[in-house]
């Protein structure tokens, strides 16, 4: 038999439920497409990352990936019509235009009377398979994850057997060059050398994810709050630390021959995040391996639980955006339409996205974000909550850079985060909850080695001072080298005012509503 398994958000070999099946019963084409809808949609550090992904899973393929652009059906049906295919094997997504897209499909390969099979992955648990005793849609995550998702059948298991790949190339496929996925100027390189992107680096972070190696690399640092990984999760989770790289030095192309630093990495989190989205490890894995690891290398109940708990809010921004996909467009609370958000682009919003603010841990993030294509989760929470709150900047704007600048930018992820952040989404914040990036930064990165390592121009100033260059003394700001307006701005914002004004347009909107 020959069949096509094609690869979408499944970017790896190892636990790939429909490439199993497909291997086991024959030849196998691999293919991928890139559609024109993706063309148009994805984000420039989605691309960049897939560019790399599909190098890496060529690769571990022997060459013999299979690339197209295009029609999703134009494309299938003209090979199965070329290279006598006998069925077509699917990993399912749950991004609402590809649910579309194969539910046309099935219909046509119904009518047509071509073999196909698709198959649950990419979440633990189906979002229809989840509900409450009503049949109404969970919209408060405690509920749907204990109650809901906990008290289903346990997630699949991963695939344990190896799988003897006996692939199928078309010499008229084209090439993942062919796709235009990198940006003509090479600024690229150097983010992306952050990464060790596909299937071996995916494995790679969640293993330093899952080892006391550092700790042990560190005994200086044996404060709780610096264990590596797991092992301090549900505190550690909360505290940035820089994205350290190691620097090649050399101008390849293709910077993905890099080992993740390591030596470096005291990260509390697996910024697994990338990796999940495009499926270079699956979500069952991480489910499972973390488990176990925590069995048998006494990893507290509550950090494991924690990890497992945050994997459970990917599943419901999946859900909520299958139950209500009108989480791309509007305000989940309609109370919300009446907000008066800035939405025209301006110069806060500019200064905003390249780190300029002139609150330290604010430009921190978004300097990291523009030079890794990451943002730790507690300063993605910061920097949003200044953009929508302090500076009354509309969700969408900030989200629509996220979704440019981020190589984990996910349509379910990315919008149930702005919208939680805005107050407007489902079990969110509540809106009166306005981060304060002042003692965020003083709380979250007490030595300021996170700040100081995106805002370099402070890294002189006394802690005291680091959040808050603007309340130093004038000699102190001499000594540190920072000349506030000239080598570093001042607050685009009076935070005090600012935070008002935010809690007066919510009351307002709140006595509209009543
Ligand atoms: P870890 O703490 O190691 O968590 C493990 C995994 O759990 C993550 O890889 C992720 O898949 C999942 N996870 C963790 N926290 C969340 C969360 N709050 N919501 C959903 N899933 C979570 N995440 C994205 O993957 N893509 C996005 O586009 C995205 N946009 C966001 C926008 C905003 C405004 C906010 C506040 C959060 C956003 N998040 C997004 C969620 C979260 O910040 C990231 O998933 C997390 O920081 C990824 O880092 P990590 O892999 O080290 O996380």
């Amino acid at each position: 038999m020959k069949i096509i398994h094609w690869f979408r958000y499944d970017l790896r070999i190892t636990d790939n439920p429909a490439l199993f099946a497909a291997c086991q019963k024959g030849e196998v084409l691999p293919i991928y497409i890139f559609s024109a809808e993706e063309q148009k949609s994805m984000g420039a550090m989605s691309k960049i990352w897939l560019h790399h992904s599909l190098k890496s899973l060529n690769q571990s393929l022997g060459n013999k990936l299979n690339i197209y652009s295009g029609d999703y059906k134009n494309v299938l049906l003209s090979l199965i019509q070329k290279k006598n295919i006998d069925a077509i094997h699917w990993n399912n997504c749950y991004q609402p235009f590809l649910m579309r897209s194969d539910n046309q499909l099935k219909e046509e390969f119904k009518k047509k009377e071509i073999n196909y099979n698709s198959f649950h992955d990419y979440l633990l648990w189906r979002p229809w398979q989840v509900q409450k005793k009503d049949k109404t849609p969970y919209k408060v995550f405690s509920h749907f994850y204990y109650r809901g998702c906990l008290e289903l059948e346990q997630p699949r298991q991963p695939i344990q057997e190896k799988y003897q790949l006996n692939l199928l190339k078309d010499d008229k496929s084209k090439k993942i060059n062919d796709l235009n996925l990198l940006p003509k100027k090479n600024w690229h390189q150097k983010v992306i050398s952050h990464w060790k992107v596909g299937e071996q680096g995916a494995k790679e972070r969640l293993n330093l994810f899952l080892t006391k190696d550092s700790v042990e690399k560190f005994p200086e640092q044996l404060s709780e709050q610096f264990f590596n990984g797991i092992f301090n999760y549900k505190e550690g989770r909360n505290f940035p630390k820089p994205f350290y790289f190691k620097d090649s030095g050399t101008n390849s192309n293709e910077s993905n021959s890099k080992d993740i630093d390591k030596n470096n990495d005291r990260d509390n989190v697996s910024k697994l995040s990338p990796y999940l989205h495009f499926g270079e490890i699956s979500v069952n894995t991480v489910w499972y391996q973390s488990i176990e690891y925590a069995k048998k290398n006494e990893v507290e109940t509550k950090n494991i639980k924690h990890f497992c708990s945050e994997l459970g809010w990917r599943e419901f921004s999946y859900y909520l955006l299958f139950h209500f996909p009108h989480l791309t467009e509007k305000n989940l609370q309609s109370k919300f339409d009446a907000f008066p958000w800035r939405t025209k682009k301006s110069d806060d919003e500019i200064k905003w996205q390249q780190g300029k603010t002139g609150f330290p841990i604010v430009d921190a993030g978004m300097r990291q974000l523009w030079q890794t294509g990451y943002i730790h989760n507690r300063v993605r929470m910061i920097v949003a909550s200044f953009l929508v709150k302090n500076l009354l900047i509309h969700w969408k704007n900030g989200e629509s850079w996220f979704w440019d600048c981020l190589a984990d930018a996910d349509i379910a992820n990315n919008y149930a985060g702005w919208q939680w952040i805005a107050g407007c989404g489902a079990d969110s914040a509540p809106y009166f909850r306005i981060f304060n990036c002042i003692t965020q930064g003083e709380k979250f990165d007490p030595q300021g080695e996170y700040t100081k390592y995106y805002v370099p121009e402070l890294k002189d100033l006394p802690i005291k001072y680091l959040f808050k260059p603007w309340q130093a003394p004038k000699e102190i700001l001499t000594t540190a080298n920072v000349e506030l307006g000239k080598n570093y701005p001042y607050p685009i914002v009076d935070l005090k005012f600012s935070r008002e004004r935010a809690l007066e347009c919510f009351s307002n909107i709140k006595l509209k509503k009543n």
